[in-house]
């Protein structure tokens, strides 16, 4: 594919794909179904999609076989890959956490010392040993890695935990985290070395950042007595000044305003107790700031 495309990475399919396209998506990106195909062409962007198992992406864009590539972080501190890390993409969190028996106790790090843990993350966990100055003996296992230890290969696990079910099953509970994960964008060393392809990896970054900045907002509109305004202005956490329009009554006043998402529940009671009414939350597509 030597078409001048930039070139993005994404996992074929895992718990990465469907938020990996429906970013792409969020970004004006008119990626069509790419069902049991190696890569699709972007029909309104010059960029292909390549589909790829989310170990390899981190080699691949190293070696310029993609250029860049959404990949969860976890993978690519583990693989060592010289590749840039550019940006967090705020999706498929997890943590990397170290998994111990149901019925011990952890309470500093330094009682790993002289333990065997068992984990696919042989590079991440080692050194963050190392940083912490515990001397612990690391095993790899690539699959699995729960059953090390009633198997007696090892005393403890580290390993990806979202809701911590696959321990429990297991006998085992969960101990210090190691590593917060999320999906993020890396990019190829040497994609500074090509102009056209940088300008469409700025363009994509601006989208990005856009789609970003949506997600984490809300459109709240609704009507409040005209005496109320300067006491609704307090509570509304916007990040500019909201607006304020007339409305037929000429007692009421209608507000208009983008705030943070996680904020609305924190201040719903104080807008009704201030008068507001016909309260709307609308989410948002995109924010060009
Ligand atoms: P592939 O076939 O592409 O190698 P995989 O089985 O390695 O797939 P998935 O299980 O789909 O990968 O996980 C991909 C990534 O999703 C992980 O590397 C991690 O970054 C992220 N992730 C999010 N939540 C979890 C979770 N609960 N457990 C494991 N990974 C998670
Ligand atoms: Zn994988």
């Amino acid at each position: 594919m030597p078409n001048g495309n930039l070139k993005l990475a994404i996992q074929k399919s895992g718990r990465l794909t469907e938020k990996s396209l429906q970013l792409l998506r969020t970004c004006g990106l008119d990626v069509e179904n790419y069902k049991d195909r190696l890569f699709v062409t972007v029909k309104n962007y010059n960029m292909d999609v390549l589909f790829l198992r989310d170990d390899d992406i981190p080699e691949y864009v190293k070696d310029g076989v993609a250029d860049i590539g959404f990949v969860g972080e976890n993978v690519v501190l583990e693989k060592q890959a010289d590749v840039d890390i550019v940006k967090k993409l705020g999706y498929s969190r997890c943590k990397l956490r170290i998994g111990i028996p149901e019925n011990e106790n952890i309470n500093d790090l330094r009682e790993l010392e002289g333990k065997t843990i068992a984990t696919s993350y042989p590079n991440i966990l080692s050194n963050y040993l190392l940083d912490n100055e515990v001397k612990a003996k690391v095993i790899q296992i690539s699959g699995s890695v729960e059953i090390a230890p009633s198997l007696g290969v090892a005393d403890y696990i580290c390993d990806l935990v979202s809701t911590g079910t696959t321990l429990k099953m297991n006998k085992l509970k969960t101990s210090f985290t190691i590593l917060d994960s999320q999906a993020v964008l890396i990019k190829s060393k040497e994609l500074e070395d090509n102009q056209e392809k940088m300008e469409l990896f700025n363009n994509l970054i601006t989208r990005i950042d856009s789609a970003l900045n949506a997600k984490n907002s809300k459109y709240l509109m609704m009507n409040i007595p005209k005496e109320a305004l300067s006491e609704i202005v307090e509570i509304i956490p916007s990040l500019k000044s909201p607006t304020v329009l007339n409305l037929a009554d000429e007692s009421m006043l209608a507000i208009q305003s983008v705030i943070p998402a996680d904020k609305f529940w924190e201040i719903n009671d104080d807008l009704h107790k201030a008068g507001a009414t016909d309260i709307l939350l609308l989410p948002i597509e995109n924010i060009i700031l």
